[in-house]
């Protein structure tokens, strides 16, 4: 057990946040695999983003360190116990809550306990995600005490020693862009602008200085202020 202590699995949605965690990983750990789950009409743009992402990260800095990529099906379980706009012909729209109707309570718990399970099998002993509770907290699964939580339980249901990383989760987004350019210069920004996709309506929308999206949705007036913050606007 535990071989591979410095093995890691990075939760890897094709997003903003989730790429700087892959690239931050690509620095501190010699090989590297990454989970994505493939659930709704949303994260179809995010899918497609993920092997472009995934290739560019690969060549621009710490060669040979990436390795395979799994990419889960959720589809049929998340439309069975969610009336959320997967499962009928709703469009995908914005709640009074602030989240999109395709969001799923608790998404993140089972993200977590799939991508454990896969590393387990894989002997990769850290996890690495995105979950961020400082800019916006609209996901009680992204907490920084529901991953303290979800890393006893996973260590004592499958009696391993993982460790669960989330090295944005304290970080304002202007922070994180700031972090991108330390891991990897102007060149792992424009990647981050051009290829990663953050927009909760689906559509990669326009090209804005800060990259694609609707540029009024939460996400997207999120993203807009943290670059505007990291290049000091
Ligand atoms: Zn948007």
């Amino acid at each position: 057990m535990n071989a591979n202590a410095d093995h890691a699995l990075v939760l890897f949605s094709g997003g903003q946040d989730s790429t700087i965690c892959l690239a931050l990983a690509l620095a501190r750990h010699p090989h590297v695999e990454t989970i994505g789950f493939r659930y709704g009409q949303r994260h179809a743009v995010e899918l497609a983003c993920r092997p472009v992402i995934r290739e560019k990260l690969a060549g621009l800095r710490f060669p040979g360190r990436l390795g395979a990529d799994h990419v889960i099906d959720l589809g049929p379980a998340m439309a069975a116990v969610g009336e959320t706009a997967l499962t009928g012909n709703a469009a995908i729209a914005l709640g009074a809550d602030g989240l999109p109707n395709t969001f799923v309570p608790g998404r993140n718990l089972l993200f977590l306990t799939l991508a454990a399970a896969l590393a387990a099998r894989r002997d990769l002993r850290r996890l690495i995600g995105g979950m961020c509770e400082t800019d916006y907290s609209g996901y009680p699964d992204c907490r920084d005490d529901t991953i303290k939580a979800m890393q006893v339980a996973l260590n004592l249901g499958m009696a391993r020693r993982f460790v669960l990383e989330t090295p944005l989760m304290w970080l304002s987004k202007a922070e994180s862009w700031h972090l991108a350019k330390d891991l990897g210069g102007e060149a792992l920004v424009a990647l981050i602008i051009e290829e990663t996709h953050t927009c909760y309506l689906g559509a990669r929308g326009a090209r804005h200085d800060w990259g694609h999206g609707c540029g009024t949705c939460p996400a997207c007036v999120l993203r807009e202020a943290g670059y505007r913050a990291f290049r000091g606007g």
